[in-house]
């Protein structure tokens, strides 16, 4: 018998682009999406071998007493330490890409019509070759800070920061198999991911 398999597509973008709106809206036509994010948060404290790791890597005070992850203090010691990030990062991201693994099996089998796989660093944790196309979602740098800071209430020097951390929407662009510009409405938005989902399921 023939292995199943189903459409994927990375999903990724600068902080504030747009991704999880791309995402939500790829949910409504009946895409099912892995959030690569949440997973890792999740595995972070649910994934025994991951526990042992941060710990070992990181110290006892990367868990709190009730055994949640300590996030304030993980985020304090890789923020301004790119070299303790990259080690974070190279320990969670292979139980992360595991994991869609499983997801993407599982989704063959159920006939799922399309597989997204929303990763912020698709292309740094290697999650770019779990799928068959990528997506990046771009809009003006200015834009996407009003938008976060909008969202989340912090200060545009701190989304600033934050984008240091991320690949240039240059670098970006010229790795993706698609480009959705995010710079309309939220109507003119889900107008372009129903043709590009169009697209993507035509048989
Ligand atoms: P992050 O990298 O922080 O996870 P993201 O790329 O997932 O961000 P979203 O959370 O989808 O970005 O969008 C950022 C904010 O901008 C959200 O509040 C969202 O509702 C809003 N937004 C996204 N696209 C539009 C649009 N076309 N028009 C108006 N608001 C938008």
């Amino acid at each position: 018998m023939a292995t199943l398999k189903v459409p994927t597509l990375g999903v990724t973008g600068g902080i504030g682009s747009g991704k999880s709106t791309v995402c939500r809206l790829f949910e409504t036509l009946g895409a099912q999406v892995f959030y690569a994010d949440e997973e890792a948060k999740r595995l972070m404290t649910k994934d025994r071998a991951l526990r042992r790791a941060i710990l070992d890597a990181f110290g006892p005070e990367s868990y709190l007493p009730n055994g949640q992850l300590n996030r304030a203090y993980l985020a304090a010691r890789v923020f301004h330490d790119a070299e303790a990030l990259r080690r974070l990062n190279a320990l969670v991201h292979p139980h992360v890409l595991k994991a869609f693994k499983q997801v993407r099996k599982q989704a063959a089998q159920a006939k799922v019509p399309l597989l997204i796989l929303e990763a912020a660093l698709l292309f740094e944790s290697g999650a770019d070759q779990l799928v068959d196309h990528v997506l990046v979602v771009d809009a003006p740098e200015a834009e996407r800070i009003r938008r976060v800071v909008a969202r989340d209430g912090i200060a545009p020097e701190d989304v600033r920061a934050r984008m240091q951390h991320q690949l240039s929407p240059e670098m970006l662009r010229a790795r993706a198999d698609f480009i959705l510009e995010n710079t309309g409405s939220l109507e003119q938005l889900r107008q372009q991911v129903e043709a590009l989902y169009r697209q993507l399921t035509r048989a």
